[in-house]
Formats: C-alpha cells, sequence, structure tokens
C-alpha cells in the first residue's frame, strides 16, 4: 500500500449544513488522518487559480461564485491510496450519481454544490496541497 497525502476541500455548502464534524468524522473512521487544516474564505483570484483547468468550461464563473460565497475548510488527509480512497469516499461529481452513503450523496445539494473537493490523481495532490499550504503547515502522522 502506498502512503499517499490528498487535499480534501469542504465546501460552503456543507458549512451552512453543520456538515464539517460529520466530513471529519468519515475521514477519520475510514483512516485518513487530517494532518493539516485550516478554514478560509476564498477570493476570487485564488479560487480561479485553483480550479484554472476549468477556465474556459461554461460553469467555471458560477464555480467560483460558489467557492467564494462562504468559508470553505482546507484539509490534507494522509493515509494507504488516500487518493483513491478519498474519491471513493467523495462520490461521483453529481450527487444525483453517488453511491449511497458517499459524502456527495449524503451532503452535497447540487451538482456545484457538491459538499466536497478530492484531488484527483497523485499529480493534481501534489500541486493542490503546495497552492494551500507550506510544508510546515503539514504534520504527518504514523
Ligand atoms: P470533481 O473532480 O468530482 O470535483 O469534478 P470536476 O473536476 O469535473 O468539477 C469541479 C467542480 O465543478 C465539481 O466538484 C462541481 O462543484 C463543479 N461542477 C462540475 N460540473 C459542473 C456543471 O456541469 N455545472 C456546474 N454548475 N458545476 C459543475
Amino acid at each position: 500500500m502506498n502512503k499517499e497525502k490528498t487535499l480534501c476541500i469542504i465546501k460552503p455548502n456543507a458549512i451552512n449544513d453543520n456538515n464539517i464534524g460529520n466530513i471529519v468524522a468519515r475521514y477519520e473512521k475510514e483512516n485518513l488522518k487530517v494532518v493539516a487544516m485550516k478554514m478560509v474564505k476564498l477570493t476570487k483570484e485564488r479560487a480561479e487559480g485553483f480550479y484554472i483547468e476549468h477556465k474556459e468550461r461554461p460553469f467555471f464563473g458560477s464555480l467560483v461564485n460558489f467557492m467564494t460565497s462562504g468559508s470553505v475548510v482546507l484539509i490534507v488527509l494522509e493515509g494507504d491510496e488516500a487518493v483513491s480512497k478519498n474519491r471513493k469516499i467523495m462520490g461521483a461529481t453529481n450527487p444525483a450519481d453517488a453511491e449511497p452513503n458517499t459524502l456527495r450523496k449524503l451532503y452535497a445539494r447540487s451538482l456545484e454544490a457538491n459538499a466536497v473537493h478530492g484531488s484527483d490523481s497523485l499529480p493534481s495532490a501534489e500541486r493542490e496541497i503546495s497552492y494551500f499550504f507550506t510544508d510546515d503547515e503539514i504534520f504527518p502522522r504514523s
């Protein structure tokens, strides 16, 4: 098994619905460990930079608006196969297609307001973690 790190973002809708604790508890139960965490309000520029790969998509502006509509919680998770494990725990992008008991099935409000972000590959995870965290803000655990 490969120990990996991945980025999770708890999106504004999940914060509004008081689901921070439920989401973090689920990761801990599944043995993904929190090694960094902070709550921030993204600026438009920071959200645009994060989602730069979607710049040409028709929903880009709406997604950036949503992600800056309230605070978000940024979390670095660590564990065996953390990237793919987190994608499985989150469920499909569209909550209508998400498996039962996935975070998006449980806590999303719409395709856009789908409760959580999770890195989709190891290279993305590395880029995304370093986009938000410096090395001295991350506390790896055994
Ligand atoms: P993810 O990796 O599962 O988050 O999916 P994507 O990278 O394809 O999309 C990034 C985020 O954009 C998703 O998590 C949704 O919040 C949002 N999104 C994706 N597709 C759509 C869409 O068709 N319309 C809108 N409004 N938002 C979308």
